[in-house]
């Protein structure tokens, strides 16, 4: 069937056989042939529905992993592969969709696959952004943010006729709705509902991603989260933000209507998970809708209460936004007098200031407002969860300890290894049956294997054929050579300081250093970086000039090249991350504790066999209780002492800086060496920065790291227990499973039937 109706579709388009078809038209021909199938599939329909909003969606290119929901892979894999064709290269022609910036935004995509793989009836709701966050490209070892442009003339995205208008202050603009459809591992489909202005203008961007900030007709969705170090910026980015919840709203309500439910029980028929506090709005909003629908104040505000949920994605203090009141009166001016009553409400009832919406400087708290008006509170680790509520969030936890829950990240494992490393998908499919691909908990039947030496050698192998993938495809892409012989160590995530890229950096040097004393490691090493940094996030930037940097001087010395490498791989997004992660043999999850949410790319690595070296945050501590200490390394404080410090303000970063082993290596960042190929301003910046302030305390862990990365390398060398590690690791990953927390919203949080 599958063959008959590839080559029907490219006879009738190209008046070709799939041999002499190009590998655009195969693929265009698989599009059309995967909307069809996904047509056939239909609807997943139920009397509550969930609405996952969300300033992102991370979806990643699409054309395979419908292929693999819709149990078409082998098939179409296997047919092309007859005609001498490879499914590996025609998913090179799709471009990734550029609408998410990390982990917020995957997680919201890994869990739009889970919701549609369990049947459940949810829809994720966006912005179709034209370019995106931005494409990261290297140029004098420096980051350049340039447009991604990765809307084609035929995509996954279908318009839609539905249309809606949405007020500001001042001005109206109309919506248009492209839906994307999302497949499940074989049950019905959902969508991903991204809405769009009629009124873009992709000219408005010259030069890099430089926009006239105020022409919001124009620029409404042309870039996610613009640069907001202005006011201007700040505006825009409310503006974005209501034209997502008030095209949500409407949607939400027009469905609701179409089903003729009583919208005094809305509640019973939707749930509306706010995802981070960009979808915030949408409490006002609705509860403006249902007044104009004649329902009184007090009951709109219980019904809205009854129907939102909100998931908070961080502790950190600058993330968790504050709209000045004089901005929310510009954009949205409308939702104001709502937004003053929730807060008189709060007011009158509870003293204490850190429970206000509106603070005494006029700011508006979104998060704050998320929980009183909300019925469910989620953190996404267990030890984040704790921390919100004994520390960030106590106040409220006070007041409402029955709307709090943890409900920790997950994974498709479609994605993140049947795709990503179909060799060992297949491997454990011959070892333990297929039964892994809908309850991910059957993986811990591989312990079964684990003194088995040709299952461990099987895993070095496999291990092996990913990484000589990995150097293929980093010589096509960025001309860069790695040894496949040597050690892979991989850091790849968004560029920030509390994720701590300068202490690996810092460690890189150290390791320069010593092989340049003639301290040779026993397997050369390959340091290898991915990340994006905010255009506007200045240390952030010096970092990535410090880490290509030094991939310059190390990798063009000889005495060093041989042991050594480090490599940046330009514009981290979720295609790369694919090719990496099965390569990795060192997972970097090296957080200040406290300070990671939870982290995905973790369990990604340790379902591919890579084994962490890292901190006591995040999820890392739920990896570390599963796989036990002999197939993990931790090291650093804990997140006890890390709070204590910043309550004490007791970390000086400059007593630690005058141990001479930890100032020859921050003081290597300003060497001659680096200065001569580097940009001063940018290298001392950072120095200083380590020096002076070290906010998220690099060089209090620094030695520790340093003496528990050589373990590592050195525990690499005994092949056996290392690849040991490797199998605990996979068979523990099932937990992460994003089947097994989706399954925990719908008992705990969202009831769905
Ligand atoms: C998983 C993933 C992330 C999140 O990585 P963390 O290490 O958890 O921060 C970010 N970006 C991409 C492309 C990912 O696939």
């Amino acid at each position: 069937m599958v063959q008959e109706n590839l080559s029907k579709i490219l006879y009738e388009r190209f008046a070709k056989t799939i041999k002499e078809a190009s590998n655009e038209e195969i693929y265009l021909a698989l599009l059309e042939l995967t909307k069809e199938s996904i047509k056939e599939k239909g609807n997943t329909k139920g009397k509550k529905k969930l609405y996952y909003i969300s300033a992102e969606f991370l979806i990643g290119k699409l054309l395979s992993n419908n292929l693999i929901n819709l149990g078409l892979y082998d098939k179409v894999k296997n047919i092309l592969l007859e005609n001498g064709k490879y499914l590996a290269e025609i998913e090179e022609i799709e471009l990734e969709p550029s609408l998410g910036n990390g982990g917020l935004g995957r997680l919201a995509a890994c869990f739009l696959d889970s919701i549609a793989t369990l049947g459940l009836s949810g829809d994720g709701i966006g912005l179709n952004y034209h370019f995106g966050l931005f494409k990261q490209v290297f140029e004098d070892n420096k980051q350049k943010a340039v447009k991604n442009p990765w809307i084609t003339s035929e995509s996954w995205l279908n318009k839609t006729d539905i249309k809606f208008e949405v007020l500001f202050g001042g001005f109206k603009v109309s919506s248009t709705l492209y839906d994307i459809d999302v497949t499940g591992y074989k049950e019905s489909c959902n969508k991903l509902h991204l809405f769009d202005i009629d009124t873009i203008d992709e000219s408005l961007v010259k030069e890099g991603i430089n926009f006239n900030k105020e022409e919001i007709k124009k620029n409404l969705t042309l870039f996610l989260y613009p640069d907001d170090s202005d006011k201007a910026g700040n505006l825009l980015r409310i503006y974005q933000q209501y034209f997502m919840v008030s095209n949500a709203a409407q949607l939400i309500l027009l469905e609701f209507e179409e089903n003729e439910y009583d919208i005094h029980k809305l509640y019973e028929h939707v749930v509306i998970q706010i995802n981070d506090t960009h979808p915030s709005m949408i409490i006002p909003e609705l509860i403006r809708l249902l007044g104009e629908k004649g329902i009184g104040m007090d009951e709109a505000i219980d019904i809205v209460t009854k129907t939102c949920a909100y998931t908070n994605h961080t502790i950190l203090a600058e993330a968790l936004e504050k709209w000045p009141m004089e901005y929310l009166d510009r954009v949205v001016p409308q939702l104001m007098p709502i937004i003053r009553e929730l807060d008189n409400r709060v007011k009158a009832k509870y003293f204490d200031e850190k429970v206000q919406i509106i603070d005494k400087d006029c700011r508006v708290h979104m998060a704050h407002m998320d929980i009183h008006y909300g019925f469910s509170v989620n953190g996404v680790a267990a030890l984040h969860t704790e921390i919100l509520k004994r520390e960030e969030l106590k106040s409220f936890y006070d007041i409402y300890p029955e709307k709090f829950n943890n409900k920790t990240n997950g994974i498709t494992f479609r994605r993140w290894l049947i795709h990503c490393n179909n060799e060992l998908s297949n491997y454990i499919s011959e070892l333990i049956g297929n039964e892994f691909k809908t309850d991910a908990t059957k993986l811990e039947d591989l312990l079964k294997y684990i003194d088995n030496d040709e299952v461990l050698r099987s895993l070095e192998e496999i291990k092996k054929h990913n990484k000589i993938a990995l150097k293929k495809y980093l010589k096509e892409t960025q001309d860069i050579e790695i040894d496949e012989n040597s050690i892979f160590d991989i850091q790849i995530k968004r560029l920030h300081e509390y994720k701590r890229q300068q202490m690996n950096v810092l460690y890189i040097i150290h390791k320069y250093l010593d092989i340049k004393k003639g301290n040779i490691p026993k397997s050369p090493i390959t340091m290898i970086f991915g990340a994006k940094a905010a255009p506007a996030y200045v240390i952030a930037q010096d970092i990535i000039h410090t880490i290509l940097c030094l991939q310059e001087i190390i990798n063009k010395d000889p005495e060093v090249n041989k042991y050594l490498k480090v490599v940046m791989v330009e514009n981290y997004n979720v295609t790369n991350a694919s090719k990496l992660i099965p390569a990795c043999d060192v997972s970097e999850q090296i957080s200040l504790a406290s300070k990671e949410a939870s982290g995905t790319g973790n369990m990604k690595f340790m379902l591919n066999g890579a084994v962490t070296l890292g901190t006591e945050d995040g999820a890392n501590v739920e990896i570390h209780e599963l796989v036990g200490d002999d197939n993990i390394y931790i090291f650093g404080e804990s997140s006890e002492e890390v709070i204590e410090h910043y309550k004490k303000f007791d970390y000086i970063s400059k007593k630690y800086y005058e141990k001479p082993e930890i100032k020859e290596l921050v003081d290597f960042i300003v060497s001659d060496e680096m200065l001569a190929i580097g940009d001063k301003e940018n290298l001392s910046r950072l120095q200083k920065e380590l020096i002076n302030k070290d906010w998220f305390m690099t060089l209090l862990d620094l030695e520790d790291y340093i003496k528990t990365k050589e373990k590592v390398f050195k525990d690499y060398e005994d092949r056996k227990s290392w690849n040991k590690k490797a199998l605990a690791n996979i068979s523990k990953a099932g937990f992460f499973s994003s089947d097994r927390t989706i399954e925990e919203y719908n008992k705990d949080i969202w009831k769905l039937n």
